[in-house]
């Protein structure tokens, strides 16, 4: 039925993708959303010669799909490939910053792990397999690669990408890969090599890490300005079902009736007055943690900084005991992103880790920040540049348990037929799977 109106509840990343696939499959789609400028946490700031990421800083491209959208936005020439030093990730380690190995031979000769440790990591592929259906990152890690490489590999790179602990996250939900080569091979090892010709077949390209001239906005903004009808000042404070569809409540406006609803709005947005379900569906809802965490965003002149930043940044283990989760060597990463002469730095503080920190004032957190930028990359002046971004709640953590959650959303959906819920609180937080969700979303709306 073609002649369908859609309505989609926020432009975050998997909002916009949806809205766009519908209206290329002939529907009406209108879009609104409560800011003034689509892409929700996607978003580039520039301020006189500084270029700062506020969300996310870089595009990991895998997937062939993902690709394809970006080439359908007329986005290939504007998509930029981040620096060939990038490839190197350094890890904080008895307060020395160690290159974490890109190879099997510089597997073999690190000094970040122990003989003790390489030995059990090379053990991997006999250890059993574990059928427990959903056990926590830290569980599956320390059980198949140690507690070493629990420590110094996969604590720091959790913080890193969900700016939480491996051990309120479950396996399954937050790294599906990494349990699927368990489930199907019986080994992370030996499923990585023979696992490759598939996931190939899969629809895989060879990974890419990447952003655009003008910052991460473009895609956000390029897929807005393709929209016929987006909307934004529109913060819509409930959703109904009347006897003609579904209506949109903002201040004293009404928006519909529309026969379709795509929610896109985090979970924390949402209440028993903004969406009629039980308390019970509500509080599943809430137990849904997303930690705070701030991003300060710092410029330092060159000759000020000993460390050559020569790569993608660093990530701090928990058990180093410091202030910060890590830093993106931003201006390495990719050209043009600080005035000539000088370095930007992208760091994360808080998580579910430290989430106190995450909510200090600038004058306090920005002393703490320098402090460890003196002694973990020989800063030796002041900053030049800074701005603070303060997320209250950032990502949302797939705990263990979250299968429950999932149920919550398949329930809400067949209880309101018409409702659709869109967003990274299901399958997936990279922007990558946001994308391909949000295709996904738009080929199950118009098959309902
Ligand atoms: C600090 C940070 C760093 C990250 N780094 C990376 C990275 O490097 N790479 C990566 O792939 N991913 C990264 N991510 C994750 C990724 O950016 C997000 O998971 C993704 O952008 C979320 O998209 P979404 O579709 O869920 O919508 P969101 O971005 O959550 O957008 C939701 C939209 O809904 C709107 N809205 C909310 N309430 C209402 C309302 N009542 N009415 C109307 N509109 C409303 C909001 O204004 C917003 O625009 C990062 C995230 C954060 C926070």
């Amino acid at each position: 039925m073609k002649n369908r109106r859609i309505a989609v509840v926020g432009a975050g990343i998997t909002g916009l993708v949806t809205a766009y696939s519908l209206q290329k499959k002939g529907f009406y789609c209108e879009v609104f959303e409560k800011n003034t400028a689509p892409g929700g946490a996607m978003k580039t700031v520039k301020t006189d010669g500084w270029q700062v990421e506020y969300g996310p800083n870089t595009l990991l491209l895998k997937d062939k799909a993902v690709k394809d959208f970006i080439e359908e936005m007329d986005l290939l020439p504007a998509k930029i490939s981040a620096n060939p030093n990038a490839e190197k990730r350094y890890i904080l380690k008895s307060g020395e910053l160690v290159p974490l190995p890109a190879s099997a031979g510089g597997a073999v000769s690190t000094p970040l792990f122990s003989l003790k440790a390489k030995l059990r990591v090379l053990a991997e592929p006999f250890v059993s397999k574990n059928d427990n259906p959903d056990q926590t990152v830290a569980e599956f890690a320390e059980r198949r690669l140690g507690s070493e490489i629990l420590d110094y590999a996969i604590n720091p790179f959790v913080a890193g990408i969900f700016a939480n602990n491996p051990d309120t996250l479950s396996l399954r939900h937050a790294f599906p890969a990494m349990h699927n080569l368990e489930q199907e091979y019986g080994s992370l090892i030996w499923g990585s090599f023979s696992g490759a010709k598939k996931r190939k077949e899969a629809g895989r390209i060879p990974r890419e890490l990447i952003s655009f001239k003008d910052g991460i906005r473009e895609l956000p903004g390029t897929i807005s300005s393709k929209l016929d009808n987006i909307r934004f000042n529109k913060d819509i404070s409930s959703i109904e079902k009347k006897l003609d569809g579904w209506y949109l409540i903002s201040g004293t406006k009404q928006f519909g009736p529309f026969d379709n609803v795509v929610l896109n709005t985090p979970l924390y947005k949402w209440s028993s007055e903004f969406l009629s379900v039980d308390k019970e569906t509500m509080e599943k809802i809430e137990s849904v943690n997303y930690p705070p965490l701030s991003v300060l965003c710092l410029g330092f002149r060159k000759e000020d900084v000993r460390h050559p930043l020569d790569g993608f940044g660093f990530l701090v283990p928990e058990k180093e005991r410091r202030s910060i989760l890590g830093a993106l060597f931003s201006s390495t990463l990719f050209d043009n992103r600080a005035p000539a002469g000088h370095h930007l730095l992208t760091v994360f503080i808080g998580g579910g880790r430290q989430p106190r920190l995450a909510s200090l004032e600038t004058d306090k957190l920005l002393p703490l920040v320098i402090d460890e930028l003196k002694d973990i990359i020989g800063l030796e002046g002041d900053s030049v540049f800074v701005d603070h971004i303060y997320w209250p709640k950032s990502i949302p953590a797939y705990h263990v348990g979250y299968d429950e959650v999932l149920h919550t959303f398949d329930n809400i959906e067949q209880e309101n037929p018409g409702l659709f819920l869109a967003g990274n609180f299901r399958h997936g937080i990279s922007v990558p799977d946001c994308i391909m969700n949000g295709q996904k979303l738009a080929d199950r709306i118009s098959g309902s």
